[in-house]
């Protein structure tokens, strides 16, 4: 997509590295071989391997320029993050994030709201740089959104659970950030409080994890749904039970997926949602009693 226009609303995608390829068994718990095989029947070859049971994922931010600001969505990785565990794919990154960012001539400098929909290792990573030693916010400028659920709850992840994946990046990445006194906390029940400019909300979304929140945009010319990780794969839009392991409430995270595919399904409501692969924007469409996902014309 790169950038997307919808009236006077622009939105730019901002790559941090694409074609992440995982088994899909791997990541949905109780994928079956038979919900792949459907899926490769309708899925665009950008999203499922032809000759394995991998699926490809991207990882990228949104920033959404309207009314005067630049806001950006989700800040993925990071650089030079000390990573391990099962996760080593990400560890000591150097990507050229900020590169592409300055490719949609924003500087860090300009973005005016930085919005993590959840505090998961890959939507808080650029929220801080290091500089000279220190983990220091990168846009120094900004309001950080995060939800107040998420907030407390991975202050209390215990080293050996299995959310402890999260712990490093909550401490390199979101708490120099509200120690910077950069934070606003977004309450799950008054998402409403948050003035984003006219044509532009929050909703709250809670399963993947219990303070996820998702961004809506509209306007005359349409409608744009920043979707974070309500879902990873449109391979979920077709098999409603295909839920990700480290969904904090499955049933609930279930509800809340079907009821936002419900609610653009069929319309011009852009999906923007974190982790589909370029050009990553797109259209769900119903197909009998399931529903189906489409990229948007580039
Ligand atoms: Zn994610």
């Amino acid at each position: 997509m790169k950038t997307k226009q919808i009236g006077s609303i622009l939105v730019h995608q901002v790559v941090e590295f694409e074609n992440l390829a995982l088994a899909a068994s791997s990541i949905f718990m109780d994928c079956q071989p038979e919900m792949l095989a459907r899926g490769r029947e309708w899925l665009d070859p950008r999203f499922i391997a032809r000759d394995s049971d991998d699926i490809y994922l991207g990882f990228h931010s949104f920033v959404i320029q309207s009314g005067g600001r630049n806001i950006l969505v989700d800040t993925c990785h990071g650089n030079d993050k000390r990573r391990d565990g099962n996760f080593a794919y990400y560890n000591e990154l150097h990507t050229d994030y900020l590169g592409n960012l300055a490719r949609h001539g924003l500087k860090p400098e300009d973005i005016d709201i930085v919005l993590c929909t959840h505090l998961h290792f890959d939507h808080v990573g650029w929220n801080t740089k290091l500089e000279n030693g220190r983990w220091v916010p990168t846009f120094p400028n900004a309001r950080y959104l995060m939800s107040k659920v998420d907030f407390d709850h991975f202050g209390r992840v215990a080293p050996d659970s299995h959310e402890a994946m999260h712990l490093p990046s909550y401490h390199d990445s979101v708490l120099p950030v509200v120690e910077a006194g950069q934070v606003d906390f977004v309450a799950m029940d008054r998402t409403g409080d948050h003035d984003l400019g006219p044509n532009l909300w929050l909703e709250a979304a809670p399963g993947h994890t219990l303070g996820s929140i998702v961004l809506h945009a509209r306007n005359e010319a349409g409608g744009a749904l920043f979707s974070g990780d309500v879902w990873h794969h449109p391979l979920q839009f077709a098999e409603p039970s295909l839920s990700i392991f480290v969904e904090q409430d499955v049933a609930m995270g279930a509800a809340t997926r079907r009821r936002l595919i419900e609610g653009c399904a069929d319309t011009n409501t852009l999906l923007m949602a974190a982790h589909f692969p370029s050009p990553t924007a797109g259209r769900v469409v119903s197909h009998g009693d399931g529903f189906r996902f489409q990229f948007a014309d580039d």
